[in-house]
């Protein structure tokens, strides 16, 4: 449903990306994992199409990211992804409600409507009576669900996680994962998860190794 056949990006002299491929089904959870500047985050920007590759090409449900013009790739990702980052990145002016509604909001819903799908999320995700609050007066765990939930709340066909438990102790980091894998599995959504925890990257069906700009399926017997 999702591949990146053998691209190469530079920024500047140096290269981040240097014939990567990999390919992601349907469905799919999928954990990058890799040392600290080895590519992960610009493969999964890449594969989101927020950068275009140099070469190589991007393929999603059979169409070129790559090629498209800008306008049609950021209808793709208004329309069919959902991002969650490391830290939540709310707008903090706005209620949590109005963070997790967004997504809705971008694509055309209207207010009443959007403001409606959102809240089942809050139950969900044990953000109850937090509705109104603003969003720069959350915990850091709190604020990571209400993360989770804008990132969900449009159904995207693709989830691309980089670092979504990163700013989070343990413990809280893996109710995160709980709540991303369950929601996730329920509405059919591939995960693009990027982590260098690997207790985070058990979540996954399968991980993906990228190392010098380049990306390697891991073998699961080894796992
Ligand atoms: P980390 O685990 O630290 O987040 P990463 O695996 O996500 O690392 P990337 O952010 O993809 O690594 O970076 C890959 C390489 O590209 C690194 O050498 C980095 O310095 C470089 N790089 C990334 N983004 C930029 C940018 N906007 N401008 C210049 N160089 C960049
Ligand atoms: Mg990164």
């Amino acid at each position: 449903a999702l591949e990146a056949r053998e691209i190469c990006l530079s920024f500047g002299q140096t290269p981040a990306l240097r014939g990567a491929s990999v390919s992601i089904s349907r469905g799919e959870i999928v954990a990058v994992m890799g040392p600290s500047g080895s590519g992960k985050s610009t493969l999964l920007h890449c594969l989101a199409g927020i950068l275009t590759p140099d070469s190589g090409e991007i393929v999603f449900a059979g169409r070129r990211l790559d090629t498209m013009t800008e306008n049609e790739r950021s209808a793709v990702r208004r329309d069919r992804f959902g991002f969650v980052f490391q830290f939540g990145q709310l707008v903090p002016e706005l209620t949590t409600e109005e963070n997790v509604a967004l997504p809705l909001l971008l694509s055309g819903v209207r207010r009443t409507e959007a403001l409606r799908r959102a809240r089942p999320w809050f139950e969900r995700l044990g953000l109850r009576g937090m509705e109104r609050r603003r969003s720069g007066e959350l915990s850091g765990g709190e604020a990571q669900r209400v993360a989770l939930a804008r990132g969900l709340v449009a159904a995207p066909e693709v989830l691309f996680a980089d670092e979504p438990t990163g700013s989070l102790d343990s413990l809280t980091g893996e109710q995160v994962m709980e709540l991303m894998v369950g929601a996730a599995r329920d509405q059919g959504t591939t995960v693009v998860l990027v982590t260098h925890d690997p207790r985070v990257a058990a979540y996954a069906d399968r991980e993906i190794n990228v190392r010098d700009g380049k990306a390697a399926a891991i073998d699961q017997a080894r796992r």
